[in-house]
């Protein structure tokens, strides 16, 4: 299985995308930076969109992204339910651009909507998916993906401190999670559901505690101006944790 950051940072500029993911050049991860990263050909390859949440920066490409693959589709786009329902009533909605769900044809549309059930796990072409509640302030789920021949991986999202029930329920070779903002911010993180270095090791402590290993890990989600104050800190981390922890960057690919 292969992973390609398309998206690493929570602001965006020529320099820095939205968070969005790659597996397998065939399911995304969600849609902040994904019709921005590649080429038509690359896109029309995506079969799935898993989507986290529906805060903006998550959501935005799943516009640009049926406009793209008008002729296309259908691509099949999951999230819970609810987060279906804003992207309907606030994106696709004939108001902002049009519902992808009935165009260009009915029964051809650019984009089917595909609701999942929380701790349920699901076949997506091929990969089996775990979709797990993760602690934001607006509901969100962290997705594991594992491949036909086992790999896995799992990315939380937006994710603030977690329960340790999280880490029973998932053991992937590479955890992906999200660090916005530096510790002297750790007030703002907690208040909005966020990471800081100093909460990522609390949670990779739950998570050896509970599995009895760490897997790689790499951060995105990353204010770019703050971006060299959590490098930092997060290198403090992983030397404390004996632990591998990169911060992830756009184009960055992985082998699992
Ligand atoms: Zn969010
Ligand atoms: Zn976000």
């Amino acid at each position: 299985m292969e992973l390609e950051i398309l998206g690493a940072h929570n602001c965006e500029s020529r320099d820095t995308k939205l968070t969005s993911l790659l597996v397998d050049q065939t399911i995304a991860i969600d849609a902040g930076g994904l019709t921005s990263s590649l080429s038509f050909p690359a896109q029309q390859q995506i079969k799935a969109i898993l989507i986290t949440h529906h805060h903006f920066d998550h959501i935005r490409d799943l516009a640009t992204f049926g406009m793209n693959t008008y002729m296309v589709g259908p691509t099949n786009i999951y999230a819970l339910d609810s987060v279906l329902g804003v992207i309907s009533t606030h994106l696709l909605n004939e108001v902002l651009y049009p519902d992808f769900r009935n165009k260009p044809f009915p029964d051809k549309p650019s984009l089917k909507f595909c609701p999942l059930e929380p701790n349920n796990e699901v076949l997506i072409e091929g990969y089996a998916v775990l979709p797990l509640p993760v602690n934001h302030n607006v509901p969100t789920i962290g997705y594991q993906v594992t491949s036909p021949d086992k790999k896995s991986l799992f990315y939380t999202g937006d994710t603030g401190r977690n329960s340790s029930s999280l880490w029973q329920a998932v053991s992937p070779g590479l955890l992906i999670t999200e660090v916005t903002m530096p510790n002297r911010f750790e007030f703002v993180a907690q208040a909005s559901g966020h990471l800081t270095p100093r909460l990522l090791k609390e949670e990779l402590l739950d998570f050896r505690r509970i599995r009895g290993y760490l897997p790689r890990v790499v951060t995105v989600h990353m204010s770019p101006q703050l971006e060299g104050e959590i490098g930092d800190e997060v290198a403090q981390v992983a030397k404390e944790l004996g632990a591998t922890i990169t911060l992830g960057y756009e184009g960055m690919r992985i082998a699992i």
